[in-house]
């Protein structure tokens, strides 16, 4: 997705806004493990101050992840913005400035590259299902979240304690694959 200027650089605007959705990732940036759930939804504008140009974007996105305490599968949104410049006078450039640079070719920027790039930098590398997920009894691998299992009643501790439950056992190797 390339966004055409060439009639905002042309003009006397001051201003251009701008919004749309991302179908796909069609750049080169591999994002296959991020489980995106296109499309991803963006806001933006560009100001040109003499010249000099301010992009500033909005962008949200859904993704499935799974949840670091539970292990549960589930749809989790992001949101995350981005402000970068453009200068016509190349000394403006600053090397040690934490600012973001934009490139313009042909009249038009690389959205997509921009879109993307932010998403992979942006999303989260731990993710709960809820702030007070109660995860997994490490005994018989329940999902508490969906009631006790009563392994913690203290007279059946030691008993209990012996047992692993397979189904368990599957989902402990699920996740250190995840973990790679
Ligand atoms: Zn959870
Ligand atoms: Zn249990």
């Amino acid at each position: 997705m390339k966004l055409d200027l060439s009639r905002f650089l042309s003009s006397d605007e001051e201003k251009l806004e701008f919004e749309g959705e991302l179908a796909l990732n069609d750049t080169n940036l591999d994002i296959d493990d991020l489980r995106i759930i296109f499309p991803v939804k963006y806001k933006g504008s560009i100001y040109d101050l003499n010249g000099e140009l301010v992009l500033e974007l909005d962008i949200s996105y859904d993704f499935i992840a799974n949840c670091d305490r539970c292990l549960k599968e589930f749809k989790n949104h992001r949101e995350t913005s981005y402000k970068a410049y453009n200068f016509k006078d190349p000394s403006f450039y600053d090397e040690d400035s934490v600012d973001e640079y934009f490139e313009i070719k042909n009249d038009s920027i690389d959205l997509s590259e921009i879109i993307i790039s932010q998403v992979i930098t942006s999303i989260p590398g731990k993710n709960l299902c809820s702030e007070d997920c109660k995860g997994l009894c490490p005994h018989c691998g329940k999902n508490l979240n969906d009631g006790d299992c009563g392994c913690w009643d203290v007279e059946e501790e030691v008993k209990v304690e012996e047992k692993v439950d397979p189904r368990f056992e599957k989902l402990l190797d699920l996740f250190k694959d995840e973990e790679v």
